[in-house]
């Protein structure tokens, strides 16, 4: 009677045991699997006026660090303004990827069928679109610019002649939202070239914005937007080295990258 107990409890614990082997076994599963989840992006970049051989590596790094392991494609072009950026030749150039990193700067390109598949590839992937600085710039002189301008959600098609430290204070919104909780009431760029944008997009939530001297009126500078199932982030800030590599800068991509890819 006894031993039939003691067998009784000993299987008892031994399949308690095995429970908890078992369960313990899939949360280390899972976890591998949580660690093994590493995002997909793509960064294009390249053509005029700015250092993409630096920013290449202060957008890929700075983003990894802030957001996790993610498996970068970067396509890197020339300087010139008119180069084709050939990744846009494939219309399905962003399937597969949870994010796309724009910052180029080929306002001479114009070939309506590639710009098209920029659009296009954004809407049918569902990849998200993070634009910096003169992308906002490119394919401005296009017969389909204004397709672009409604994926991007601002049309600018020039910038202060000053270069100069931009004053960059969120909006009602961007108090509202984490995004640009880093720029705190103000955030003073150590340098910059502001872009006039003359027209914002229904949709598009500013979230900051730099007085422009020249102008007299406040431009935006940093806002978000979901367009035909694309969820933008787009800042013009970003011509200088010295404002990317800024804590600011990082955290505020990182930050609408995360919102961009619903985390
Ligand atoms: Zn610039």
């Amino acid at each position: 009677m006894v031993a039939a107990r003691f067998r009784s409890n000993l299987l008892s614990v031994l399949k308690l045991f095995g429970c908890i082997c078992m369960t313990s076994g899939l949360l280390v599963a899972n976890a591998q699997e949580t660690a093994e989840r590493r995002l997909k992006a793509m960064l294009v970049t390249g053509g005029c006026c700015h250092d993409y051989d630096s920013q290449r590596i202060l957008v890929t790094e700075g983003l990894s660090q802030r957001i996790g392991p993610i498996d970068w494609t970067i396509h890197q072009y020339d300087d010139k303004k008119d180069t084709r950026a050939t990744v846009y030749d494939d219309p399905k150039w962003a399937d597969g990827y949870d994010f796309v990193v724009h910052n180029e700067c080929f306002g001479a390109m114009s070939d309506p069928k590639l710009i098209n598949n920029i659009i296009e590839g954004h809407k049918q992937s569902g990849a998200a679109a993070i634009l910096v600085h003169c992308t906002m710039h490119s394919y401005r002189s296009s017969e389909i610019a204004d397709s672009w301008r409604e994926l991007i959600g601002v049309t600018s098609t020039f910038h202060e002649r000053a270069k100069r430290s931009l004053a960059v204070i969120p909006t009602d919104a961007g108090r509202e939202s984490k995004i640009v909780a880093a720029l705190g009431d103000q955030w003073d760029t150590p340098n910059g070239e502001l872009y006039i944008v003359k027209h914002v997009w229904p949709g598009t939530t500013v979230l900051a914005t730099a007085y422009s001297m020249e102008q007299d009126a406040d431009q935006p500078v940093i806002w978000r937007r979901e367009h035909a199932g694309v969820r933008v982030f787009g800042t013009t800030l970003g011509h200088h080295n010295e404002t990317i590599r800024a804590d600011q800068w990082q955290e505020i991509v990182a930050a609408g990258t995360k919102w961009a890819i619903g985390e």
